[in-house]
């Protein structure tokens, strides 16, 4: 693949067993734990492929999270961190608190940058990547205060890499994988499930964001196919995976084909090399283990994303044409959709197959936490879907 351009990325949202299970009423704001990462080639030539994945994580809760927006990024351009901290004891009045991002050099942590969180916990910083291509190691630190614990986030890695610009050797555009047929014109469609009459979502209808930067949607006058690989699921999903497409269906105007089984998922790759059936399907649902796929290690319990081409004059800078998502069977969940559990993540993840990222509102359904609160579609996701869906208009 010379000419290509591949980005992966994946943000990992934190929720909290608490969280998941039971009251989230004065519990302090979760934190999301972002991990970011970009990895990819690139040469020269107008073809870009691109894939993006997102995980979405059950936590326990932490103190302070921060993680970068990009774990890769070109010298001399920026640095964005993020991340949250607890700033009110439960059933306590939030206050902003201060953080510290500290860097690992010669053996110790030296502090970078400073900063006040916001009330309810959110904080960033940015700073320049500078020129030595290196891998920064980074943590934020809290301070104790107001009865309040302080500590210490996870330490999280940036990579400094050369600038693309700078590739010498410019190639052919690439025609794109061979093996990636469009999806079936006309192919009939499973029943779609409404949204109830004079449904509102909660929050506002700015909070939505692109899976991929430029925009990313499928081709809406297209049916797409899907399947589901049943090795080693944790609890049989069909149904639920049937009616989250159902429901998406219903508020994007999106049509969907479930084709039947496929022994493929995603393991780490979705490229030709990896057998994706897309003779078949445009997305594969499947199920691994955090042995089988380490981005499901810890309390990660879904990632999902997808990939396409480059379509220039359209107005997203992606066409998806492949979308994969895969449920870590080490976990328990509540099935269905009453509960924050799998009918959720189910949603969520299928959601950013079909093109969308993350909301910054904890009552989007797109927002990196699982929990009471965005059982179901806020206004950010139905406008982030009418964008994505049939009214977006077809993509050729
Ligand atoms: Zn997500």
């Amino acid at each position: 693949m010379s000419a290509v351009r591949r980005r992966a990325l994946s943000i990992l949202g934190a929720l909290t067993a608490a969280a998941l299970f039971g009251g989230l009423v004065g519990d302090p704001p979760t934190a999301p734990a972002a991990r970011v990462s970009t990895a990819g080639v690139a040469t020269a030539g107008s073809a870009e492929y691109v894939e993006d994945a997102h995980g979405i994580q059950v936590r326990r809760r932490y103190v302070v999270t921060g993680a970068p927006a990009d774990r890769t990024v070109q010298a001399g351009d920026r640095i964005r961190i993020s991340g949250d901290a607890v700033t009110a004891r439960r059933h306590g009045r939030a206050r902003a608190r201060r953080v510290t991002l500290v860097e690992r050099t010669s053996g110790r942590w030296r502090r970078v940058e400073s900063t006040r969180t916001r009330r309810f916990g959110a904080w960033s910083v940015v700073l320049d990547a500078g020129t030595d291509l290196t891998t920064r190691t980074f943590r934020a630190e809290l301070s104790r205060g107001r009865g309040l614990r302080g500590g210490a986030s996870r330490s999280f890695r940036v990579r400094v890499v050369a600038g693309v610009t700078a590739d010498p050797t410019p190639s052919a555009p690439d025609p794109g994988p061979a093996t990636t047929p469009a999806p079936a014109t006309g192919e009939v469609a499973d029943p779609a499930e409404p949204l109830p009459a004079g449904y509102a979502g909660a929050g506002s209808a700015s909070d939505w964001s692109a899976l991929i930067s430029g925009g990313s949607r499928w081709n809406p006058c297209e049916v797409i196919r899907w399947a589901y690989n049943p090795a080693g699921q944790g609890y049989d999903a069909l149904a639920d995976v049937q009616r989250a497409f159902a429901r998406i269906a219903g508020a994007s105007g999106l049509r969907f084909h479930y084709v039947g089984a496929t022994s493929w998922r995603y393991l780490g790759s979705s490229d030709d090399a990896s057998g994706f059936p897309g003779d078949t399907a445009d997305i594969a649902v499947g199920w691994a283990s955090a042995a089988e796929l380490p981005v499901l290690s810890d309390m990660t319990v879904g990632y999902g994303g997808a990939s396409g081409w480059t379509v220039p004059g359209a107005d997203v800078r992606i066409r998806l044409r492949r979308g994969f998502l895969v449920l870590d069977n080490g976990h328990a969940l509540p099935t269905g959709f009453d509960r924050p559990g799998w009918g959720q993540i189910e949603l969520h993840e299928i959601l950013h197959t079909l093109g969308l990222g993350h909301a910054s509102g904890s009552n989007q359904l797109m927002y990196g936490t699982a929990t009471w609160r965005n059982l179901t579609f806020g206004a950010g996701d139905l406008a982030g879907m009418t964008r994505i869906g049939a009214p977006a208009g077809c993509l050729s």
